[in-house]
């Protein structure tokens, strides 16, 4: 299969150069498509599936680095390979550090070595990938990982104060797992996460985000909420969601979930706050028959408030004071 490279350069002889330098070394190995300038190379990288960028770095509407930080911002998945006619080291240097994947010296070298320099940049980007994903994905389920969904739940409050709109925090746990892994096993106990994971994935919207924050327990931000109807009808769909059996590979089992929901901003602010709080729901859903749902609110918060503020402060000898929301 035809790599495809996006070639911007507004020199049309150096354009040439490379098209004839690539061709004789590699014939049909590539299908380039030219830019004159970084506006035009942007549109083309938003309509092309394209394998590779090769850019200049003195282009008519971007010169030095701002090519290269304007193609990542634009397509962070996308290699760039650097075509310069400068030959600085430094620049060089800064410019790999800042995530282009290779650097070439203009008419310094033939086809073949900008060949290998496609073949390096598209390798180290793969893995650039990989290493972004093990770093922010779960492996078992592909759903977020507890550190990604610390992110998205910042940026979500951020926009939810920018729009005047209600985010809802869903913590859920699944009830009676440990279960599963005693009598069908490990691997089986795996397939149910999956495939609850999926469950979650169906009945969401594109934009929410679901994670998994270890065992089995998951998370989902839904966002651009109007108003707390909608937070119940979510709710209600998560738990018809689970109430359909599993099969997995030999059996069919019933599998349930506890879930507790905070709501920014009627119930916090922060988002270490709106997690404590969704955790705090979700145990009281199990402690009141498990399979259910139970939004937050501050009579579920006494007893364990009034034990931490003992517990926090030992030594003070002070009378326990209850935590204020
Ligand atoms: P509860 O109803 O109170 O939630 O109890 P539970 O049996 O669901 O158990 P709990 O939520 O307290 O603990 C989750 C268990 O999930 C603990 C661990 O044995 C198991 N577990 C954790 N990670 C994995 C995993 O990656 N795969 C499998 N199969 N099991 C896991
Ligand atoms: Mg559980």
């Amino acid at each position: 299969m035809k790599l495809n490279i996006l070639l911007i350069e507004d020199n049309i002889v150096d354009s040439f150069l490379v098209d004839e330098q690539l061709n004789a070394a590699c014939p049909n190995k590539y299908v380039i498509k030219s830019a004159s300038s970084l506006r035009q190379g942007l549109e083309f990288l938003d309509s092309g599936n394209f394998d590779i960028v090769l850019t200049d770095l003195g282009l008519p509407d971007a010169s030095g680095l701002k090519a290269v930080t304007s193609i990542q911002d634009h397509d962070p998945s996308i290699p760039i390979v650097v075509l310069s006619g400068n030959e600085n080291e430094k620049l060089a240097l800064q410019i790999v550090q800042m995530g282009a994947q290779d650097y070439l010296i203009k008419g310094q070298g033939d086809g073949h070595l900008i060949n290998r320099s496609i073949g390096y940049a598209i390798e180290r980007k793969n893995h650039e990938k990989q290493l972004v994903y093990l770093a922010n994905y779960d492996s078992l389920t592909g759903l977020a990982n507890r550190g990604l969904f610390r992110d998205r739940l910042d940026r979500a409050l951020i926009r939810a104060s920018r729009n005047k709109t209600l985010v809802a925090l869903f913590l859920i746990d699944l009830d009676k797992f440990k279960l599963v892994n005693d009598t069908l096993g490990h691997d089986a106990g795996d397939e149910l996460l999956i495939q609850v994971a999926r469950r979650f994935e169906s009945c969401t919207r594109k934009g929410d985000t679901i994670a998994r924050l270890g065992g089995d327990e998951f998370t989902i931000i839904t966002e651009d909420i109007k108003n707390l109807k909608d937070t119940t009808t979510i709710a209600e769909k998560l738990s018809s969601a689970m109430s359909e059996p599993v099969c997995l590979s030999f059996h069919e089992i019933n599998v349930n979930a506890s879930i507790g929901i905070s709501i920014y901003p009627s119930d916090g602010l922060k988002p270490n706050d709106l997690v404590k709080y969704a955790d705090i729901a979700m145990y009281y859903s199990k402690n009141h028959g498990r399979n259910c749902y139970h939004f937050f609110s501050e009579d579920m918060m006494p007893v364990q408030s009034e034990k931490q503020s003992v517990e926090e402060k030992p030594a003070t000898k002070k009378p326990a004071v209850k935590l204020a929301k």
